[in-house]
Protein backbone atom coordinates (compact mmCIF):
# COMPACT_ATOMS: atom_id res chain seq x y z
CA UNK A 1 0.00 0.00 0.00
CA UNK A 2 1.10 3.25 -1.13
CA UNK A 3 1.94 5.81 2.27
CA UNK A 4 0.58 9.18 1.98
CA UNK A 5 2.72 11.70 1.09
CA UNK A 6 3.13 15.55 2.37
CA UNK A 7 0.77 17.19 -0.18
CA UNK A 8 -1.60 14.32 0.68
CA UNK A 9 -2.16 15.15 4.32
CA UNK A 10 -2.21 18.89 3.92
CA UNK A 11 -4.99 18.40 1.43
CA UNK A 12 -6.87 15.17 4.12
CA UNK A 13 -6.14 17.97 7.04
CA UNK A 14 -8.25 20.84 4.69
CA UNK A 15 -10.94 18.50 4.30
CA UNK A 16 -10.97 17.25 7.59
CA UNK A 17 -10.15 20.41 9.88
CA UNK A 18 -9.05 19.51 13.41
CA UNK A 19 -9.74 15.33 12.51
CA UNK A 20 -6.33 14.00 11.53
CA UNK A 21 -4.35 11.89 13.91
CA UNK A 22 -0.91 9.66 12.57
CA UNK A 23 0.72 7.29 13.73
CA UNK A 24 -2.69 6.48 16.62
CA UNK A 25 -1.88 3.32 18.63
CA UNK A 26 -5.00 1.04 18.15
CA UNK A 27 -4.39 -0.34 21.35
CA UNK A 28 -5.17 2.62 23.31
CA UNK A 29 -8.13 3.78 21.64
CA UNK A 30 -9.44 -0.06 20.62
CA UNK A 31 -11.92 -1.30 23.40
CA UNK A 32 -10.40 -4.50 23.36
CA UNK A 33 -6.87 -2.64 23.53
CA UNK A 34 -5.41 -4.53 21.25
CA UNK A 35 -3.30 -3.61 17.62
CA UNK A 36 -0.02 -2.03 16.21
CA UNK A 37 -0.25 1.14 14.54
CA UNK A 38 -2.90 3.24 12.22
CA UNK A 39 -1.22 5.48 10.26
CA UNK A 40 -3.70 7.99 10.05
CA UNK A 41 -6.99 8.17 11.18
CA UNK A 42 -9.65 10.73 10.29
CA UNK A 43 -12.51 11.87 12.69
CA UNK A 44 -15.04 13.42 10.24
CA UNK A 45 -17.83 16.40 11.58
CA UNK A 46 -20.39 16.61 9.34
CA UNK A 47 -21.52 14.06 6.55
CA UNK A 48 -20.26 16.37 3.75
CA UNK A 49 -16.90 16.24 5.36
CA UNK A 50 -17.16 12.34 5.03
CA UNK A 51 -18.64 12.69 1.41
CA UNK A 52 -15.43 14.65 0.60
CA UNK A 53 -12.90 12.30 2.32
CA UNK A 54 -14.55 9.50 0.55
CA UNK A 55 -14.32 11.32 -2.69
CA UNK A 56 -10.83 12.23 -2.36
CA UNK A 57 -9.74 8.43 -1.38
CA UNK A 58 -12.33 7.48 -4.62
CA UNK A 59 -10.30 9.26 -7.16
CA UNK A 60 -6.73 8.14 -5.84
CA UNK A 61 -8.53 4.82 -5.64
CA UNK A 62 -7.29 4.26 -2.07
CA UNK A 63 -8.62 1.82 0.23
CA UNK A 64 -9.48 3.17 3.46
CA UNK A 65 -11.93 1.35 6.50
CA UNK A 66 -14.91 3.07 8.32
CA UNK A 67 -14.80 2.44 12.22
CA UNK A 68 -17.18 3.91 15.01
CA UNK A 69 -16.07 3.11 19.00
CA UNK A 70 -14.67 -0.21 17.99
CA UNK A 71 -16.90 -2.13 20.62
CA UNK A 72 -16.92 -4.79 17.89
CA UNK A 73 -13.60 -4.87 16.44
CA UNK A 74 -10.46 -6.53 16.45
CA UNK A 75 -7.40 -4.99 14.80
CA UNK A 76 -4.59 -6.55 13.68
CA UNK A 77 -1.07 -6.77 15.72
CA UNK A 78 0.51 -5.68 12.33
CA UNK A 79 -2.13 -2.11 12.70
CA UNK A 80 -3.77 -0.10 9.80
CA UNK A 81 -1.73 0.55 6.59
CA UNK A 82 -4.85 2.13 5.30
CA UNK A 83 -6.48 5.59 6.52
CA UNK A 84 -9.43 4.99 8.80
CA UNK A 85 -12.52 7.35 8.80
CA UNK A 86 -13.83 6.85 12.85
CA UNK A 87 -17.31 8.66 12.96
CA UNK A 88 -17.71 9.57 16.45
CA UNK A 89 -18.65 12.24 19.09
CA UNK A 90 -18.01 15.10 16.43
CA UNK A 91 -21.07 13.75 14.57
CA UNK A 92 -22.89 13.21 17.38
CA UNK A 93 -26.18 15.67 17.40
CA UNK A 94 -29.79 13.93 17.85
CA UNK A 95 -32.61 15.82 17.60
CA UNK A 96 -36.20 14.63 19.00
CA UNK A 97 -39.78 15.77 17.54
CA UNK A 98 -42.69 13.37 18.97
CA UNK A 99 -41.63 9.92 18.07
CA UNK A 100 -39.73 10.98 15.41
CA UNK A 101 -35.91 11.06 16.04
CA UNK A 102 -33.10 12.24 13.84
CA UNK A 103 -29.09 11.40 15.16
CA UNK A 104 -26.07 10.96 13.58
CA UNK A 105 -23.89 8.16 13.19
CA UNK A 106 -21.89 8.96 16.16
CA UNK A 107 -24.29 9.31 18.04
CA UNK A 108 -23.05 7.38 21.97
CA UNK A 109 -25.46 4.70 21.96
CA UNK A 110 -26.16 4.39 26.14
CA UNK A 111 -26.42 8.51 25.41
CA UNK A 112 -29.14 7.79 22.73
CA UNK A 113 -31.35 5.50 25.02
CA UNK A 114 -31.07 8.02 27.96
CA UNK A 115 -32.37 11.23 25.65
CA UNK A 116 -35.42 8.59 24.74
CA UNK A 117 -36.36 7.71 28.05
CA UNK A 118 -36.07 12.09 28.80
CA UNK A 119 -38.41 12.59 25.58
CA UNK A 120 -40.61 9.79 27.22
CA UNK A 121 -40.26 7.14 24.43
CA UNK A 122 -40.05 3.44 24.68
CA UNK A 123 -38.49 0.78 22.37
CA UNK A 124 -35.11 2.13 22.96
CA UNK A 125 -34.50 0.54 26.41
CA UNK A 126 -32.64 -2.56 25.10
CA UNK A 127 -29.52 -0.77 23.59
CA UNK A 128 -28.74 1.37 26.86
CA UNK A 129 -26.09 -0.71 27.80
CA UNK A 130 -24.70 -1.17 24.55
CA UNK A 131 -20.95 0.66 24.52
CA UNK A 132 -20.66 1.83 20.76
CA UNK A 133 -21.81 4.54 17.86
CA UNK A 134 -25.29 4.35 16.40
CA UNK A 135 -23.31 3.70 12.79
CA UNK A 136 -21.64 0.94 14.51
CA UNK A 137 -25.14 -0.44 15.78
CA UNK A 138 -27.37 -0.34 12.67
CA UNK A 139 -24.31 -2.26 10.75
CA UNK A 140 -24.34 -4.75 12.92
CA UNK A 141 -28.13 -4.31 14.03
CA UNK A 142 -27.19 -4.49 17.29
CA UNK A 143 -29.55 -4.94 20.46
CA UNK A 144 -30.78 -6.80 23.19
CA UNK A 145 -32.96 -8.78 24.80
CA UNK A 146 -33.50 -10.94 21.58
CA UNK A 147 -34.40 -7.14 19.78
CA UNK A 148 -32.48 -5.70 17.16
CA UNK A 149 -32.11 -1.42 16.63
CA UNK A 150 -33.46 -2.20 12.62
CA UNK A 151 -36.86 -2.13 13.84
CA UNK A 152 -36.95 0.77 15.22
CA UNK A 153 -35.25 2.50 11.84
CA UNK A 154 -37.23 4.57 9.03
CA UNK A 155 -34.41 5.56 6.97
CA UNK A 156 -30.77 5.60 6.67
CA UNK A 157 -28.14 8.38 5.56
CA UNK A 158 -25.19 7.22 4.18
CA UNK A 159 -22.25 7.61 1.85
CA UNK A 160 -21.15 5.77 -1.08
CA UNK A 161 -17.34 4.84 -1.73
CA UNK A 162 -17.53 7.42 -4.79
CA UNK A 163 -18.99 9.98 -1.85
CA UNK A 164 -22.04 10.30 -2.86
CA UNK A 165 -25.28 10.77 -0.36
CA UNK A 166 -27.45 7.58 -0.45
CA UNK A 167 -30.71 7.09 1.92
CA UNK A 168 -32.07 3.77 2.36
CA UNK A 169 -35.33 3.02 3.63
CA UNK A 170 -35.60 0.32 6.49
CA UNK A 171 -36.79 -2.16 3.91
CA UNK A 172 -33.40 -1.62 1.78
CA UNK A 173 -31.03 -1.82 4.93
CA UNK A 174 -31.27 -5.74 4.90
CA UNK A 175 -31.81 -6.15 8.39
CA UNK A 176 -31.29 -10.06 10.00
CA UNK A 177 -29.91 -10.97 13.36
CA UNK A 178 -27.17 -9.03 14.03
CA UNK A 179 -26.57 -8.24 10.22
CA UNK A 180 -27.04 -5.63 7.55
CA UNK A 181 -26.37 -4.06 3.85
CA UNK A 182 -23.74 -1.85 5.35
CA UNK A 183 -21.38 -4.74 6.32
CA UNK A 184 -21.37 -5.82 2.60
CA UNK A 185 -21.79 -2.68 0.96
CA UNK A 186 -18.87 -0.24 1.65
CA UNK A 187 -21.39 2.20 2.34
CA UNK A 188 -20.38 5.04 5.56
CA UNK A 189 -23.52 5.61 7.71
CA UNK A 190 -23.83 9.46 8.54
CA UNK A 191 -27.34 9.35 9.94
CA UNK A 192 -30.38 7.64 10.51
CA UNK A 193 -34.05 8.55 11.18
CA UNK A 194 -35.54 5.99 14.07
CA UNK A 195 -39.26 6.18 15.37
CA UNK A 196 -39.89 5.14 18.87
CA UNK A 197 -43.22 4.66 20.86
CA UNK A 198 -44.43 7.14 23.53
CA UNK A 199 -44.39 5.57 27.22
CA UNK A 200 -44.14 6.45 30.89
CA UNK A 201 -40.96 8.26 31.53
CA UNK A 202 -40.54 6.08 34.90
CA UNK A 203 -41.55 3.01 33.34
CA UNK A 204 -38.46 3.06 30.64
CA UNK A 205 -36.43 4.08 33.58
CA UNK A 206 -37.10 1.03 35.76
CA UNK A 207 -36.88 -0.89 32.37
CA UNK A 208 -33.44 0.46 31.86
CA UNK A 209 -31.93 0.07 34.89
CA UNK A 210 -33.36 -3.53 35.13
CA UNK A 211 -31.18 -4.31 31.71
CA UNK A 212 -28.18 -2.95 33.12
CA UNK A 213 -28.36 -4.47 36.44
CA UNK A 214 -28.89 -7.42 34.81
CA UNK A 215 -25.60 -6.69 32.66
CA UNK A 216 -23.52 -5.80 35.30
CA UNK A 217 -24.43 -9.00 37.08
CA UNK A 218 -23.40 -11.44 34.04
CA UNK A 219 -20.88 -9.76 31.96
CA UNK A 220 -17.62 -8.83 32.88
CA UNK A 221 -16.34 -5.25 33.43
CA UNK A 222 -13.27 -5.10 34.35
CA UNK A 223 -10.93 -6.21 31.48
CA UNK A 224 -11.04 -5.04 28.26
CA UNK A 225 -13.60 -6.79 25.71
CA UNK A 226 -15.78 -7.13 22.93
CA UNK A 227 -19.02 -8.22 24.15
CA UNK A 228 -20.71 -11.61 22.93
CA UNK A 229 -17.60 -13.09 20.42
CA UNK A 230 -19.93 -15.82 19.03
CA UNK A 231 -23.34 -15.45 17.69
CA UNK A 232 -26.87 -17.24 19.42
CA UNK A 233 -28.12 -19.97 16.76
CA UNK A 234 -31.57 -20.66 17.30
CA UNK A 235 -31.71 -24.43 16.23
CA UNK A 236 -28.23 -24.77 18.92
CA UNK A 237 -29.78 -22.28 21.27
CA UNK A 238 -33.07 -24.79 21.50
CA UNK A 239 -31.07 -28.11 21.49
CA UNK A 240 -28.20 -27.25 23.81
CA UNK A 241 -28.75 -23.69 24.60
CA UNK A 242 -26.78 -20.49 24.41
CA UNK A 243 -23.03 -20.54 23.22
CA UNK A 244 -21.89 -19.02 26.10
CA UNK A 245 -23.29 -22.43 28.23
CA UNK A 246 -21.90 -24.77 25.49
CA UNK A 247 -18.55 -23.04 25.67
CA UNK A 248 -18.60 -22.86 29.95
CA UNK A 249 -19.69 -26.96 29.81
CA UNK A 250 -16.57 -27.58 27.36
CA UNK A 251 -14.36 -26.14 29.83
CA UNK A 252 -12.93 -23.30 28.25
CA UNK A 253 -13.33 -20.95 31.07
CA UNK A 254 -10.27 -18.86 32.71
CA UNK A 255 -8.72 -20.72 29.06
CA UNK A 256 -5.57 -18.29 28.12
CA UNK A 257 -3.43 -17.55 24.90
CA UNK A 258 -1.07 -15.15 25.60
CA UNK A 259 -2.85 -12.43 27.28
CA UNK A 260 -6.60 -13.36 25.81
CA UNK A 261 -8.50 -15.48 28.21
CA UNK A 262 -12.05 -17.07 28.01
CA UNK A 263 -14.32 -14.85 30.94
CA UNK A 264 -14.57 -16.89 33.90
CA UNK A 265 -17.83 -14.55 34.02
CA UNK A 266 -19.34 -15.43 30.94
CA UNK A 267 -17.85 -17.48 28.36
CA UNK A 268 -18.86 -16.22 25.43
CA UNK A 269 -16.58 -13.44 26.16
CA UNK A 270 -12.62 -13.21 25.54
CA UNK A 271 -11.10 -10.23 28.05
CA UNK A 272 -7.70 -8.76 27.34
CA UNK A 273 -5.54 -9.58 30.70
CA UNK A 274 -3.23 -7.46 30.27
CA UNK A 275 -0.35 -7.39 26.70
CA UNK A 276 -3.22 -9.87 24.65
CA UNK A 277 -2.46 -9.56 20.68
CA UNK A 278 -4.71 -10.25 18.21
CA UNK A 279 -3.23 -13.54 17.18
CA UNK A 280 -3.93 -14.80 21.20
CA UNK A 281 -7.56 -13.99 20.64
CA UNK A 282 -7.94 -15.59 17.05
CA UNK A 283 -6.32 -18.74 18.55
CA UNK A 284 -8.89 -19.00 21.28
CA UNK A 285 -11.74 -18.62 18.95
CA UNK A 286 -10.14 -21.10 16.39
CA UNK A 287 -10.33 -23.82 19.48
CA UNK A 288 -13.50 -22.89 20.90
CA UNK A 289 -15.05 -22.97 17.42
CA UNK A 290 -13.08 -26.44 16.97
CA UNK A 291 -14.05 -28.15 20.63
CA UNK A 292 -18.00 -26.68 20.22
CA UNK A 293 -17.80 -28.65 16.55
CA UNK A 294 -17.17 -31.72 17.58
CA UNK A 295 -19.12 -31.58 20.97
CA UNK A 296 -22.21 -30.68 19.59
CA UNK A 297 -22.21 -30.96 15.68
CA UNK A 298 -22.88 -26.98 15.40
CA UNK A 299 -20.09 -24.22 13.80
CA UNK A 300 -20.81 -21.27 16.04
CA UNK A 301 -20.44 -18.10 14.13
CA UNK A 302 -18.46 -14.93 15.54
CA UNK A 303 -20.21 -11.65 16.14
CA UNK A 304 -17.56 -9.41 16.44
CA UNK A 305 -15.02 -8.64 12.91
CA UNK A 306 -11.68 -8.36 12.57
CA UNK A 307 -9.85 -5.44 10.69
CA UNK A 308 -6.82 -6.66 8.61
CA UNK A 309 -3.67 -4.31 7.82
CA UNK A 310 -5.07 -3.41 4.39
CA UNK A 311 -8.09 -2.40 6.03
CA UNK A 312 -10.48 -5.72 5.54
CA UNK A 313 -12.95 -6.71 7.66
CA UNK A 314 -14.34 -9.87 8.05
CA UNK A 315 -16.21 -11.87 11.28
CA UNK A 316 -13.25 -12.61 13.83
CA UNK A 317 -13.75 -16.31 12.48
CA UNK A 318 -13.39 -15.27 9.29
CA UNK A 319 -11.07 -18.75 7.74
CA UNK A 320 -7.59 -18.79 5.90
CA UNK A 321 -6.60 -15.24 5.75
CA UNK A 322 -2.75 -14.74 6.32
CA UNK A 323 -3.11 -13.18 9.53
CA UNK A 324 -5.98 -15.63 10.92
CA UNK A 325 -4.15 -19.57 12.48
CA UNK A 326 -3.88 -22.17 10.66
CA UNK A 327 -6.72 -24.55 10.49
CA UNK A 328 -7.81 -26.46 13.34
CA UNK A 329 -6.87 -30.57 13.04
CA UNK A 330 -9.87 -32.79 12.77
CA UNK A 331 -12.55 -33.82 15.44
CA UNK A 332 -10.47 -37.05 16.02
CA UNK A 333 -7.28 -34.85 16.54
CA UNK A 334 -5.61 -33.11 19.67
CA UNK A 335 -8.93 -30.35 20.23
CA UNK A 336 -8.29 -27.74 22.68
CA UNK A 337 -6.44 -24.41 23.10
C1 LIG B 1 -19.03 -4.74 26.88
C2 LIG B 1 -19.73 -4.86 25.55
C3 LIG B 1 -21.05 -5.23 25.50
C4 LIG B 1 -21.71 -5.35 24.27
N1 LIG B 1 -23.03 -5.70 24.26
C5 LIG B 1 -23.68 -5.78 23.08
C6 LIG B 1 -25.08 -6.12 23.06
O1 LIG B 1 -25.74 -6.31 24.08
N2 LIG B 1 -25.67 -6.21 21.85
C7 LIG B 1 -25.01 -5.97 20.68
O2 LIG B 1 -25.63 -6.05 19.62
N3 LIG B 1 -23.69 -5.66 20.67
C8 LIG B 1 -23.01 -5.55 21.84
N4 LIG B 1 -21.68 -5.23 21.85
C9 LIG B 1 -20.97 -5.07 20.56
C10 LIG B 1 -20.91 -3.61 20.05
O3 LIG B 1 -20.99 -2.70 21.13
C11 LIG B 1 -22.01 -3.30 19.05
O4 LIG B 1 -21.92 -4.13 17.92
C12 LIG B 1 -21.94 -1.82 18.60
O5 LIG B 1 -23.12 -1.50 17.98
C13 LIG B 1 -20.78 -1.51 17.71
O6 LIG B 1 -20.69 -0.10 17.60
P1 LIG B 1 -19.30 0.61 17.35
O7 LIG B 1 -19.56 2.07 17.13
O8 LIG B 1 -18.34 0.32 18.44
O9 LIG B 1 -18.86 -0.05 15.98
P2 LIG B 1 -17.44 -0.69 15.59
O10 LIG B 1 -17.12 -1.79 16.53
O11 LIG B 1 -16.44 0.40 15.45
O12 LIG B 1 -17.77 -1.28 14.16
C14 LIG B 1 -18.59 -2.42 14.04
C15 LIG B 1 -18.92 -2.60 12.55
O13 LIG B 1 -19.69 -1.51 12.13
C16 LIG B 1 -19.04 -0.81 11.05
N5 LIG B 1 -19.31 0.61 11.24
C17 LIG B 1 -19.11 1.33 12.36
N6 LIG B 1 -19.53 2.59 12.15
C18 LIG B 1 -19.98 2.64 10.87
C19 LIG B 1 -20.55 3.68 10.06
N7 LIG B 1 -20.73 4.92 10.53
N8 LIG B 1 -20.90 3.37 8.80
C20 LIG B 1 -20.73 2.12 8.30
N9 LIG B 1 -20.22 1.11 9.02
C21 LIG B 1 -19.85 1.38 10.29
C22 LIG B 1 -17.58 -1.18 11.14
O14 LIG B 1 -16.96 -1.11 9.89
C23 LIG B 1 -17.67 -2.61 11.67
O15 LIG B 1 -17.90 -3.50 10.61
C24 LIG B 1 -21.00 -5.10 23.07
C25 LIG B 1 -19.66 -4.72 23.13
C26 LIG B 1 -19.03 -4.60 24.34
C27 LIG B 1 -17.59 -4.16 24.39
Amino acid sequence: MERLTDQDLAELRELCPGGVSMNVDLASISQWKIGGTADVILRPSSSAQVANLRRWFHERQMPHVAVGLTSNLLFSDEGLRVPCLQIGPRMGAVAINGTNVYAQAGTWVPGLARKLMKAGLTGGEHICGIPGTLGGLICMNGGSQRKGIGTSVVTVESVDQGGFRCVRSVTDCGFAYRQSVFQGNNEVITSANLRFVPGDRAVVRAEMRAILAERRQKFPRKQPNCGSVFKSNPAMYAEIGPPGEAIERLGFKGTRVGGAEVSPEHANFIVNRGGARARDVLALIAAIKHKVECATGYQLQAEGHYVGASGTIMPLDGGSQEDMPPDQPGCGGPAGP
